[in-house]
């Protein structure tokens, strides 16, 4: 009971320094297994816990500890069952959002909620198109996607106060949808009046086109002006479609001047999405603009072990390594791996395994029979205006080194050859060469909007 108290008092210090997502996530589920002569034991639900608190927040507990009168050597962790197997149980309360005491102030929404209200002739309502399946709840926080996470947590308790608007953008398939919809569950549970207002830009845009056919853009302006939260999602795909802008920005800036919060997310940076008006980019990138990553090594696992806890499996930890190491640009297609294998194994009734998952894979990797390194290679040279020579030759200067490393990625992504060979092919002689260049560029990706596009013109070319 002591150590319980201990405990408490450890983590209530931890929770005031971590942010929300990542005490949830690493902490929340742990206790104080033992304590003697220096070494404390730590009681962790799964390996990828286990892992996240050795790598990145040991000295931290060990700080803390220290700050609570115990100084220790030693901090081990162990795997102990779960009290709680569903973590991410979905009764469970939103993180943070109505427990805080802080709630969005009821003057923001006392409007009655009916369905298309005004003089709307639109068939749908408020709040529709929000799946409850997102919460923040069931979204696993780590690097990548912290940033994100605090900022829609902070909107779901006070919308339209801080980040207004908030702009995410990222990836194809690393959850910003989850979030942004998140956020709307969050503000619906608070302040079930309130008018949230989820749509994809595609709806968007066809809606709006048949307000224009239809002669009843009035209505269709002043039912979106009418929100108390609009998130729309993809907005990239307004591009080019200049009366849709136009209406746009009348409905921004309505929503904007009355502090009624907007979120949206795109596949770019504002300035980087083409035929999109000057103005509305500077309004799109006025509030709080982030860049969403793929969420590192132990959160993908972490986010698979979720994964299977809700669909009530269990998975071995090198299973789930072996899922999380090779996908690892795409949260979407890491939970479709493992809904793959899930179902292949519940057919046949047979456990997960290593072998199971890496032939379920390599059936969906299996090499593009007409495509060779050399053609690879080829149409990476074309794409910089390189001459191969230099891209698997010598030269070391940093506008043939980028693009000699894409050509590496693009063989180990596209052909899954070796490292050695992927070396081979390019003129070096050390393969740790090729898995430097391989994660460098993989990483960078994330991060440069215009290497990524770079990427993507290449394979296009490849599969054109
Ligand atoms: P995006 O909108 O960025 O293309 P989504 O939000 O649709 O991506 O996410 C794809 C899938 O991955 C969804 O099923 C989502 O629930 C899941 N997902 C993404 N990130 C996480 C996370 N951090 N924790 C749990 N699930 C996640
Ligand atoms: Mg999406």
């Amino acid at each position: 009971m002591q150590q319980d108290t201990l405990w408490q008092a450890v983590l209530g210090e931890i929770e005031l320094s971590v942010s929300r997502g990542n005490f949830i996530t690493w902490f929340k589920n742990t206790s104080l297994v033992s304590q003697d002569d220096g070494t404390i034991v730590i009681g962790v639900n799964n390996i990828f816990v286990k892992q996240s608190l050795e790598k990145k927040y040991s000295d931290m507990l060990g700080a803390v500890l220290k700050k609570n009168g115990i100084s220790v050597e030693n901090i081990e962790y162990k795997i102990v069952a779960s009290q709680s197997p569903a973590r991410v149980s979905h009764q469970e309360k939103p993180v943070s959002v109505g427990v805080s005491g802080i709630s969005p102030s009821g003057s923001d929404f006392d409007q009655e909620d009916s369905p298309a209200a005004g003089s709307s002739v639109l068939s749908h309502s408020y709040g529709q198109g929000i799946n409850s399946r997102y919460s923040f709840d069931n979204f696993v926080v780590g690097d990548g996607n912290e940033l994100a996470f605090a900022a829609c947590q902070s909107i779901a308790i006070q919308p339209g106060k801080k980040y207004n608007p908030l702009f995410l953008y990222g990836g194809v398939g690393i959850g910003k949808t989850h979030l942004i919809q998140a956020v709307g569950n969050a503000i619906k549970t608070n302040n079930p009046k309130s008018k949230v207002l989820y749509i994809s830009t595609e709806q968007f845009v066809r809606e709006f086109v048949q307000a224009l056919r239809n002669r009843t853009t009035a209505a269709f302006a002043s039912y979106y002006r009418a929100a108390d939260v609009l998130i729309v999602d993809d907005i990239q795909f307004i591009a080019g479609k200049d009366k849709m802008q136009e209406e746009f920005f009348h409905t921004f800036n309505t929503l904007h001047q009355a502090n009624k919060q907007i979120i949206m997310s795109s596949d770019k940076p504002p300035k980087e999405i083409q035929t999109l008006e000057a103005r509305l980019q500077s309004r799109f990138a006025g509030g709080m603009t982030i860049d969403m990553q793929i969420p590192d090594f132990e959160t993908r696992c972490a986010i698979i072990e979720t994964k299977a806890q809700d669909h009530g499996t269990s998975i071995e930890a090198d299973v789930i390594e072996y899922l999380a190491t090779n996908i690892n640009t795409n949260i979407r297609e890491l939970e479709g791996a493992l809904n793959q294998l899930m179902a292949w194994c519940e057919m046949r009734g047979l456990d997960p395994t290593l072998d199971i998952a890496s032939s379920l894979l390599n059936i969906n990797k299996s090499r593009p029979k007409h495509l060779s390194s050399k053609q690879v290679i080829e149409k990476t040279a074309r794409h910089f205006q390189l001459p191969i020579d230099d891209i698997v030759g010598p030269k070391r200067d940093k506008d043939i080194v980028v693009p000699r490393q894409v050509a590496m990625y693009l063989l180990r992504n596209e052909l899954h050859l070796s490292f050695p060979k992927i070396a081979k092919e390019l003129g070096r002689k050390d393969h740790t060469t090729a898995i430097h260049s391989v994660e460098k560029i993989q990483k960078e990706i994330q991060l440069d909007p215009s290497l990524r596009t770079a990427v993507s013109d290449i394979k296009e070319s490849l599969y054109a």
